[in-house]
């Protein structure tokens, strides 16, 4: 627990780095109890792997694709509510029940792409993004620095990156945390993953709903943005890499890359390729997970949460943010 003697609710405030799903979550749980929150994001959007990207080829060709979260559903009772909401505000939607098998879960998407989920949660909240924290340092409270030199001033710490770039940013402002703490952290290992981003001349031949999981070599899964209905004037087409392929390709040119996965594509894009990007993903789904939901540094008003820290899916992410936010809470007056 933190020192309760100082803490209190009302007075105290909390700079959350992140602003990803767990960030947000985070954030809009502790601003719902009272407490002051800064979001610092050093994405020029918000919502980290809520990734959603325009591509325009022509005036009448403009993709919208989705090249991070394709998809999400939902399992606890505290998650359905928010999604519930989601649902009501026409933030998300139903995609389908499946791909290829459907079962009687929903398979839910943003409207207008996965990153309208963050842009959402963070409408309420005090976000700056393109801030990227470069030191943190504590003495009595937390102060925070970011590129371009700008400081942050909070009394707890949140931590929503990815672990392994949390542990970077400690020890780049060298705060050591207790051995037995850093060496489970350091476990947390994540799959990379590259994504192509292509746009169409033609329809593609993925089927409906829009996408397409495979046990391919180098392809784990297409999705066909325009069927999924967030790209009405392109036919914006998400590839994305098997971690193999991911790792071995990483460093390799774009173009040869791209090359690669539309051959392996080739049954499904059934056209040519006006446009394409490709986006490397370094910290994509954790491997290895955390034994808690959430870490507390024993000697630090320091909280890291995630989706390493519950599964590697959006509702692992907001679990962790819940249960983050509760422990933050209860430490508080
Ligand atoms: C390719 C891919 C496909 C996926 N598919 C699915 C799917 O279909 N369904 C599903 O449920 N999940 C999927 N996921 C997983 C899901 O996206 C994640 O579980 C979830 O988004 C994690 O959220 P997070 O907030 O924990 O982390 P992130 O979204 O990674 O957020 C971390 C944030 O920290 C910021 N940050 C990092 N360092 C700093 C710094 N120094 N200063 C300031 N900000 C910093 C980053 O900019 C980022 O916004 C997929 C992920 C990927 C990459």
């Amino acid at each position: 627990m933190f020192d309760r003697d100082r803490l209190s609710r009302t007075d105290s405030s909390c700079i959350v780095i992140g602003g990803g799903i767990t960030g947000l979550t985070i954030a809009t749980v502790l601003q719902q109890q009272g407490v002051q929150v800064t979001v610092l994001d050093k994405g020029r959007g918000i919502g980290g792997r809520l990734a959603t990207r325009r591509v325009q080829h022509s005036e009448s060709i403009k993709g919208v694709f989705d090249y991070g979260t394709q998809y999400f559903s939902i399992k606890h009772p505290r998650s359905q509510t928010w999604v519930n909401e989601w649902l009501q505000q026409g933030v998300i939607r139903e995609w389908c029940r499946g791909f290829g098998e459907t079962d009687d879960k929903p398979r839910y998407c943003g409207v207008n792409g996965t990153r309208g989920i963050a842009k959402h949660l963070a409408q309420d909240l005090a976000v700056h993004s393109s801030t990227k924290v470069v030191k943190i340092s504590y003495n009595t409270r937390w102060s925070i620095t970011t590129e371009g030199d700008r400081q942050f001033e909070g009394d707890i710490l949140v931590m929503a990156p990815p672990v392994p770039q949390s542990l970077d940013l400690l020890d780049n402002s060298q705060i050591v945390l207790p051995s037995h703490s850093r060496t489970s952290l350091e476990q947390i290992s994540y799959h990379s993953c590259i994504a192509v981003l292509a746009l169409l001349e033609q329809p593609s031949s993925i089927p409906a709903p829009g996408g397409i999981a495979l046990a391919d070599e180098s392809l784990i899964w297409l999705a066909d943005n325009y069927q999924k209905g967030i790209s009405p004037q392109g036919h914006a087409i998400t590839l994305h890499a098997t971690p193999q392929f991911s790792e071995a390709y990483w460093n390799n040119k774009d173009a040869e890359i791209a090359n690669k996965l539309f051959t392996a594509a080739s049954n499904y894009l059934n056209s040519n390729v006006v446009k394409y990007q490709v986006h490397r993903w370094r910290y994509s789904l954790p491997k290895t997970l955390y034994h808690e939901p959430y870490f507390v540094c024993s000697s630090l008003p320091l909280v890291m949460a995630g989706d390493a820290f519950v599964a590697p899916k959006i509702e692992g992410a907001m679990q962790s943010g819940f249960a983050a936010a509760q422990y933050i809470s209860n430490s508080l007056l």
